[in-house]
């Protein structure tokens, strides 16, 4: 079965930017098929309980960013007093939470064939300076974690869209009751 659900959500520099619409019809465009919508304004905890808080995905998220700290030149200690991977990851997750509270969010469930891959494609890198043109982020966004890390703030990249299908079942399951996702 290669119809799959995945969860989006227009981030709150999305939705100031007035690109809700936007970011619907690139994915109705494609033929995938929204099954569930709304707008929610999450408080910390809400968004603290969304994103993980395993040691693994602060490692993950922390070694991104050092990685684009060495590209880039920069010594991560200087910068943000760490170099431990979990550390930074820790504190890339409080400027996430700050970033997802600062005005209402859109949160959608999208079904479709490969939904979670498509959306993904459609969407484009996190890092909004290397995603390509034609991209939500790559079209909409010129953001970058050198940048973001120095202003102590989570990269703004318009959209989430769930990494995987496990991700997606956990974080539709998260925001959206099952009676609130229909069949149609
Ligand atoms: P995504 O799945 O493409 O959204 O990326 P991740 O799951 O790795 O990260 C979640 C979110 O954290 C991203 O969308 C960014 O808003 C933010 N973020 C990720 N990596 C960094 C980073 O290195 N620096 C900063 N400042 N923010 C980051
Ligand atoms: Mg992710």
């Amino acid at each position: 079965m290669t119809i799959e659900r995945t969860l989006v959500i227009v981030k709150p520099d999305g939705v100031k930017r007035g690109l809700i619409g936007e970011v619907i019809s690139r994915l109705e465009r494609v033929g995938l098929k929204i099954v569930a919508i709304k707008m929610v304004w999450a408080s910390r905890e809400q968004i603290e309980g969304f994103y993980p808080s395993n040691p693994d995905w602060f490692k993950s998220v922390g070694n991104k960013t050092l990685g684009s700290y060495k590209e880039m030149g920069i010594d991560p200690k200087a910068e943000l007093g760490t170099d431990d991977p979990v550390e930074i990851g820790r504190l890339v997750k409080k400027w996430l939470v700050d970033y997802m509270t600062e005005s209402p969010i859109v949160l959608m469930v999208v079904e479709g064939n490969h939904a979670v891959e498509v959306v993904r494609k459609l969407v484009g890198s996190t890092l909004p300076y290397k995603a390509e043109p034609g991209t939500i982020r790559g079209d909409y966004s010129v953001d970058s974690p050198d940048l973001a890390n120095r202003e102590k703030r989570a990269i703004r990249n318009i959209v989430h869209a769930s990494d995987s299908p496990e991700e997606a079942r956990r974080e539709i399951g998260y925001w959206f009751r099952e009676n609130e996702i229909y069949e149609y």
